[in-house]
């Protein structure tokens, strides 16, 4: 066996040991500190609450440990098992042995629908059986097959021109081939920013105007007052799919909006929902979106160039035990094997997103009140059956927003409530 076989097979093992280990810590935490509610919360949470959280929380990683199994074991199928060779054959045959850009999409499309039926068994115990167990789904098998092939479709629709174009300019390969295909990509990105919010999100979910009540007033005043137009605010029928309650910040220019779950509004009293609403705001004040995407420009430069240097190189394709080579098959063994290299990166990713959570946080604290976005966010760490003691080193790998003990400490540093 090539050398090179034996470093990603070692690479491979390493990054299932690690995220393996990162489980079994969070597991351990959780259950340590299961039988006492941390003091900091020991008034607003129940011990029942609480231990709700525990076994929420052991239950999803218990599953995730399945699903790093069945993903290494697919990805060993596919690359040395020679899996991938089989799907191109296949691909080969069904556009009539020509070798270009058609086998080339029929192949990667293939390889998606089989990764994707490979996973959905998991899908679905995740979604009828543990989301169920603790009353979270709210999702019917109808709409579960609805929405796959409804993301089955846009992704295709999607992805088919974007995947032409990566694939034409990679054939062509010029010396700046990347740098074409890396500004295809971004153009690609922002267009899809832009329409994702007015085309693609109401093509799953209702989104309407927030009704007249009392809760309206407040954030009408709230985005006046921070220079938000009141247009972008929507209430999303989240309750259609799931319990669990959330808000987020999306799209740029014209299409900007902030949409807060219908859950979240029944959950929440009117000041702790301006707070959540003033959170929101500050990461379009603070232009968090933006820094993302400079970020993600810079990461995707360095991995079209990545790919570009290893399109022309034959020991990728036999160390990884393919043995057809060209820009489909290496696209593909690139996507499979170029996130085991990248897990060391994730903590940064994390935690940039957490300072950029701390921004917004101030933002709400100065503008709205942080006394009521601490109480806004006990109540949805409460409602969604979110840990409050997670593994400070899981935590770090998985978690984008800051764990609940410093979030809220970081909160209560901030000056009282707003004059
Ligand atoms: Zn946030």
């Amino acid at each position: 066996m090539p050398d090179i076989s034996l470093i990603f097979l070692a690479l491979v093992a390493l990054n299932l040991c690690v995220k393996l280990w990162l489980n079994q810590r969070q597991s351990a935490s959780v259950q340590r500190y299961q039988a006492m509610v941390p003091a900091a919360f020991a008034d607003v949470i129940s011990l029942e609450a609480h231990q709700k959280a525990a076994a929420y929380t052991r239950a999803k990683v218990h599953l995730s440990q399945w699903s790093l199994l069945l993903d290494t074991l697919w990805l060993l199928i596919l690359t040395l098992g020679g899996g991938i060779n089989v799907l191109y054959t296949f691909a080969l045959q069904l556009s009539g042995n020509d070798a270009g850009l058609i086998t080339g999409l029929v192949f990667l499309v293939s390889l998606a629908v089989v990764s994707g039926l490979i996973d959905l068994p998991l899908s679905i115990y995740r979604q009828f059986s543990l989301e169920a167990r603790f009353g979270f789904n709210r999702m019917t098998p109808k709409l579960f097959v609805t929405d796959l092939l409804r993301n089955a479709l846009v992704s295709l629709v999607i992805a088919l021109p974007l995947l032409s174009l990566i694939l034409w300019l990679l054939d062509m390969a010029t010396p700046l081939s990347w740098l074409w295909a890396w500004l295809g990509w971004m153009v690609f990105n922002a267009l899809f920013l832009f329409i994702y919010p007015v085309v693609i999100a109401p093509l799953f979910n209702k989104f309407i105007p927030m009704p007249d009540s009392a809760h309206k007033q407040k954030l009408d005043a709230l985005l006046q007052r921070c220079g938000f137009n009141a247009a972008g605010l929507f209430v999303m029928d989240g309750s259609k799919r799931s319990a669990h309650a959330n808000a987020y910040f999306t799209g740029f220019g014209k299409n900007r909006r902030i949409v807060l779950f219908d859950t979240l509004i029944n959950q929440l009293s009117p000041s702790q929902l301006e707070a959540v609403l003033a959170h929101e705001i500050g990461h379009y004040q603070c232009k968090h979106l933006q820094k993302r995407l400079i970020l993600m420009a810079l990461i995707s430069a360095g991995l079209l160039w990545s790919l570009f240097q290893l399109l022309h190189a034959p020991w990728f394709y036999n160390a990884l035990g393919v043995n057809v080579a060209n820009p489909a098959t290496a696209l593909a063994l690139f996507s499979l094997a170029m996130p085991l290299c990248l897990l060391p990166l994730t903590p940064l990713s994390n935690a940039l997103s957490r300072k950029h959570e701390y921004e917004a946080d101030g933002y709400a604290a100065q503008h709205s009140n942080a006394q009521e976005l601490v109480d806004a966010l006990i109540t949805m760490y409460r409602e969604n059956a979110a840990t409050l003691t997670p593994d400070a080193l899981y935590s770090l790998f998985h978690d984008s927003h800051p764990p609940a003990t410093l979030r809220i400490g970081n909160l209560q540093t901030h000056p009282g409530p707003r004059a």
